[in-house]
């Protein structure tokens, strides 16, 4: 059973860190010649209206998105860090306050095709049936992209070590059902034994009733460099997501710099007056 949409929550605090790091993985692998391949195991929709539909209902990008865009010179942070101003930057194109006046936020398929140069590919896996047309819609006939209505976590291990041996895999499930607890380390195990050397980016939620498990057992999962970024954005109460954290396997050695700038901002800009994060940064002895 499909229930989670990611409209409702499309611009939130999780999204700009999950999306910030995205951008920054991509750029990083864009600066050589030799083309890679980007799979996004969980998708969804590509791209989100913030003034119509499901995201009306807790206005969640009003505390995510719309507080870089604010940029905060009256606040303690008159710049915004490079990766912060990036994904700020990239995001207000997709809401260019068309005909219908609306505004928009970027999924990661749609940030993807941004930054995808010609000879780039990228693989989508979408499970939900509305939100793959919409999907379909976004990409249109964009020839770079495979859009996928399969299961992620079983489908990416077929595509991997990719022919460039380059790729970035962004895997982002929803945690809706408990069996994602599993299928994911099962498939990362799995695309780790195929490719080692690949970039993964591994979003987790922080849920006040669930041990840290997770992101422990990912990180044991790999003995090269790994980080594990957290943003806490709420009290960590037994209800809800109080911020949420990436395990990033290989990640660019610019992105510990980046995040010791990015991470701190976000925690004071997204964090309502109880904001923090904690950065990890791993290397083999
Ligand atoms: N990655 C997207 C982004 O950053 O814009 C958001 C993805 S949302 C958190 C998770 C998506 O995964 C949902 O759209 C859901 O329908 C889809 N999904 C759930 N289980 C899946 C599976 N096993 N394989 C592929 N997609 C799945």
């Amino acid at each position: 059973m499909l229930g989670y949409r990611h409209a409702f929550h499309a611009g939130n605090a999780a999204d700009i860190l999950k999306h910030s790091v995205l951008i920054f993985c991509l750029d990083y692998l864009g600066r050589k010649d030799t083309p890679y391949l980007c799979i996004d195991t969980h998708a969804g929709a590509g791209l989100y209206s913030l003034t119509d539909g499901y995201a009306l209902q807790n206005r969640e990008w009003e505390r995510g998105i719309a507080r870089l865009d604010a940029g905060a010179p009256d606040r303690a942070f008159p710049v915004l860090p490079a990766m912060l101003e990036r994904l700020r930057v990239l995001a207000r194109n997709f809401r260019p306050d068309a005909e219908d006046g609306g505004r928009y936020y970027p999924g990661s398929p749609a940030l993807i095709r941004a930054l995808l140069r010609p000879r780039d590919r990228a693989v989508c896996f979408e499970l939900h049936p509305a939100d793959f047309v919409v999907l379909t819609h976004v990409l249109g006939t964009d020839r770079r992209f495979s859009l996928r209505r399969e299961d992620g976590f079983a489908g990416l291990k077929s595509l991997l070590p990719p022919p460039s041996r380059r790729a970035c895999v962004f895997i982002d499930p929803p945690y809706e059902m408990k069996e994602d607890y599993k299928n994911l380390p099962r498939s990362l195990a799995e695309a780790l034994r195929r490719f080692p050397t690949g970039l993964y980016i591994v979003w987790y939620p922080l849920l006040g009733n669930r041990d840290a498990a997770l992101p422990e057992t990912l990180i044991g999962l790999y003995r090269g460099n790994r980080c594990r970024a957290e943003l806490r954005t709420a009290s960590r109460t037994d209800r809800g997501m109080y911020g949420s954290g990436l395990v990033i396997l290989n990640p660019p050695w610019t992105l510990k710099a980046a995040l010791e700038s990015a991470l701190p901002v976000m925690a004071g800009l997204l964090g309502d007056g109880c904001g923090g994060w904690d950065l990890q940064w791993e290397s083999p002895a």
